[in-house]
């Protein structure tokens, strides 16, 4: 027999030989996958590290960032904010990063580097910056390229020579949960209340100085007051004691207490909550706040476009070159700007929650085709969903509580949230609300609801380059400005370079916007029948009108805030009986006035 048979001398060696036979046929039929890539494990930022170890974060505005630090230099954490990112962290992120990511990819990663170089100038070596510093971000899993900065952080730091500097995630998603999960950041009540103060008392502040800077009468003086402001909230925040109620309870009741883990607890929670939100020391810091701020001196009868800016989370926020200093460029160009708060953002994502409970309620309910007599198991089918629904509610109806409360204590004309149920609705024909990622349906429902109630001259949206869903929502607005003939709306695309081109694109749209804002304004006035040199005598003779917390009610279809103040004068003017009397011609239809 001319075969050549192949011994086997082992029971190992068939396993050998079939191990072999396997992986061959395998590779063959493209089994072999590359291995997972898996999250690498951060090095621990451990309790005992606290007073060496800085956190640095950045990406707000400088009224959001300096009330963040206090709040965690309060919470016992070293802690500083980044600058604001400029174009040379524009190119050291494109320096180190991948090719293909977003503009705001750029200019975070490479702001974070740039601080880090220039601690290295500064005489730190590479491993004091590893051991002294951590980076604190959001982190998501959405659909757009948000889902991937923590890994192009690593990738970044890597490239550039500080492989092993740890990156500290606060999940979007995950809401107060701590990603990093190292107990070297702690999320306590003290934390999490100081939080949530700082987060809306940077918002409202962001909201009131684009509403008071255009208007005032002594150059310089809003940026001035509001830095004094801004500082005085910090050391509030960053020196409020930490409340243990239970220590202020009689021994007995203490002894008690401290038997009753749990009932403790919950007395020390609603202490704590109620001395954050409305402890002496806090309504006297947010007491002097407005009284400091009510101090400048304005001139409402100054005829100013109202610029509403949306846009991309980041690129509508930041006060840099990240957005072509786009606030500054339309304050100097004669615009009144207003501005997103964050918490809208926040308000969009508990909606959403909430919209996607119910949408997929049908296939998670827990009894799928109960017969008409089960009433129990419609019941738990009722039951579960609502449970959902009342636990998205009632944080929905306290995030808004505590923004609109913020805003009241300050002023009281700090612009109140969009209704997210209406955004939603309006986007709704242009774009579905589940298609997610970036600002989702927002750009577009608000560019809507902002033009129909008349809120604005104008919606300036700025998307920063790549932005996969801002790209989206762009090829919608056309369809959406062929609707509404009257809105002016205008996409810039923001990038390290091209600002010069982005702004004569906008001081060409704002053209058109200030024709608007003069019009109305004109109409208003005559409306009126009366002249402007009479309003201003007006306005001369009364002081409060030039205070900014000064109310002036809300007229429905009227946007300009020049315009809104005349007919609010001229309101006054006519149950003032020294000055009624003064000639006034016929007068025309005026607006009539929302109890806003
Ligand atoms: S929304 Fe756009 S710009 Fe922002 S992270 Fe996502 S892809 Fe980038």
């Amino acid at each position: 027999m001319g075969t050549n048979l192949i011994r086997i001398k082992s029971e190992a060696e068939i396993k050998e030989r079939l191990e072999a036979e396997r992986t061959r046929l395998r590779k063959i039929a493209g089994l072999d996958q590359p291995a997972h890539f898996h999250r690498p494990v951060e090095r621990a930022f451990t309790a005992e590290e606290r007073n060496r170890v800085t956190i640095l974060f950045g990406g707000f505005t400088w009224k959001h960032e300096d009330l963040i630090r206090a709040v965690f230099q309060g919470c016992g954490y070293r802690c500083e904010n980044l600058p604001v990112p400029d174009v040379p962290a524009f190119q050291i992120g494109k320096e180190f990063g991948n090719n293909g990511q977003c503009n705001p990819t750029y200019f975070t990663v490479g702001n974070l580097l740039q601080y880090l170089q220039f601690l290295e100038k500064e005489g730190l070596s590479r491993q004091q910056i590893l051991d002294n510093y951590v980076f604190f971000t959001a982190g998501s899993c959405g659909p757009c390229r948000f889902g991937m900065y923590e890994a192009e952080y690593r990738f970044a730091l890597k490239n550039a020579g500080f492989d092993g500097f740890r990156v500290l995630l606060f999940k979007d998603s995950d809401g107060i949960k701590a990603a990093s999960g190292e107990p070297g950041l702690k999320f306590t009540q003290d934390f999490g209340f100081g939080m949530l103060n700082a987060l809306n008392l940077g918002d409202v502040m962001n909201d009131l100085i684009y509403q008071i800077r255009p208007f005032e009468i002594n150059a310089g003086e809003t940026n001035r007051v509001f830095r004094e402001t801004v500082d005085g909230l910090c050391e509030d925040l960053k020196n409020r004691k930490s409340l243990l109620i239970v220590d202020r309870a009689p021994a007995w009741v203490k002894a008690k207490l401290n038997k009753k883990k749990m009932i403790r607890d919950t007395v020390n929670a609603f202490g704590k909550w109620h001395e954050h939100m409305w402890g002496k020391d806090y309504l006297n810091a947010l007491k002097t706040a407005r009284e400091r701020m009510d101090s400048i001196e304005v001139d409402r009868l100054r005829v100013k476009p109202v610029v509403k800016i949306t846009g991309e989370f980041w690129a509508q926020l930041t006060e840099g070159d990240g957005n072509f200093h786009m606030f500054d460029f339309l304050e100097r160009e004669g615009a009144q700007v207003l501005v997103e708060p964050i918490a809208t953002w926040v308000a969009y994502l508990m909606y959403q929650a909430k919209a996607r409970a119910i949408a997929k309620w049908p296939v998670k309910r827990p009894h799928q085709n109960p017969k008409w007599y089960e009433a129990k198991q419609h019941f738990a089918n009722y039951i579960g969903l609502r449970k959902r629904l009342w636990g998205i509610g009632a944080g929905q109806r306290m995030w808004n509580f505590f923004y609109h409360r913020t805003a009241d204590h300050l002023g009281g004309i700090a612009h109140r949230l969009a209704p997210q149920a209406e955004l939603a609705e309006l986007a709704h024909p242009f774009y579905n609300q589940f298609a997610r990622g970036g600002e989702g349906h927002l750009e577009v429902g608000k560019n809507v609801y902002y033009t129909i109630h008349k809120l604005c001259h104008m919606v300036l949206a700025l998307k920063p380059f790549g932005c996969m869903p801002s790209s989206q929502s762009d090829g919608v607005q056309s369809a959406v400005i062929n609707k509404f003939k009257d809105m002016i709306f205008l996409p810039i695309e923001t990038s390290g370079e091209g600002e010069v081109n982005a702004h004569s694109r906008v001081q060409m749209a704002l053209g058109e916007a200030k024709v608007k804002a003069k019009a109305e304004f004109e109409q208003c006035l005559k409306s009126t029948g009366r002249s402007l040199p009479d309003i201003r005598e007006y306005v001369d003779a009364h002081p409060e009108l030039k205070r900014p917390f000064y109310h002036v009610p809300h007229r429905e279809g009227v946007a300009g805030t020049a315009a809104q103040f005349v007919l609010h004068v001229s309101d006054r003017i006519d149950r003032d009986t020294r000055f009624r009397k003064r000639a006034r011609v016929p007068v025309v239809t005026a607006p009539a006035t929302s109890g806003d």
